[in-house]
C-alpha cells in the first residue's frame, strides 16, 4: 500500500467540487475560507493545490492538506478519499523518516492539545475567542497534521 502523489486531483477540478468559486482566471486564484468564514480571502495555486488564507493563517501545500483539513481526515484516508492510495498488496511500508523524533512529536501533540483544550474551555465559558485565537488554533491543526502525516 502507498501514496502516489500523481494520482491527486488536478487542484481546479478538485477545489471546483469543494463548493469554491475561483476566480479570476490566473495561476493564483481567490475563493471563500470555509475556515474562518471569509468571503475571498483565501488563495489557491491552481498548479500545485497549494492554498492560504491571506486572513485567518490556514494553510497547505496541496489538495490533500485541504482534504485533511476540512474533513479531519488522517494522511492515508484522505489519500484513499482523493484516489491517490494503491492498494497493491504489499504491506505498509514505514521507510519514510519523520521529520522530529517520536518523543519530541508527543511534546508538540501534548502542546497543541492543551493549547485548544483551554480555547474550548474559554467558548464553553462564553468567551469569544479573537482573530489571533482563531489564526493560532489553525496552527495547532496544521502542527498535528503534519505530525499525523510523518507518522502515519
Ligand atoms: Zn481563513
Amino acid at each position: 500500500m502507498s501514496f502516489d502523489r500523481n494520482r491527486l486531483p488536478d487542484p481546479l477540478s478538485y477545489f471546483e467540487h469543494q463548493d469554491l468559486k475561483l476566480t479570476p482566471k490566473g495561476k493564483w486564484r481567490s475563493a471563500r475560507c470555509v475556515f474562518h468564514d471569509g468571503s475571498d480571502s483565501m488563495r489557491i495555486n491552481t498548479a500545485t493545490g497549494a492554498w492560504v488564507c491571506m486572513s485567518c493563517a490556514a494553510k497547505g501545500g496541496d489538495v490533500l492538506a485541504y482534504e485533511m483539513a476540512t474533513t479531519g481526515a488522517d494522511f492515508i484516508s484522505a489519500a484513499k478519499a482523493l484516489g491517490a492510495w494503491i492498494e497493491d498488496g504489499k504491506p505498509e511500508t514505514r521507510h519514510k523518516a519523520t521529520p522530529l523524533p517520536a518523543r519530541q512529536a508527543i511534546q508538540v501533540l501534548n502542546f497543541e492539545s492543551t493549547l485548544t483544550a483551554v480555547a474550548a474551555g474559554n467558548i464553553a465559558k462564553g468567551l469569544a475567542l479573537t482573530d489571533a485565537d482563531r489564526a493560532r488554533l489553525m496552527v495547532a491543526v496544521g502542527r498535528i497534521n503534519r505530525i499525523a502525516e510523518a507518522f502515519a
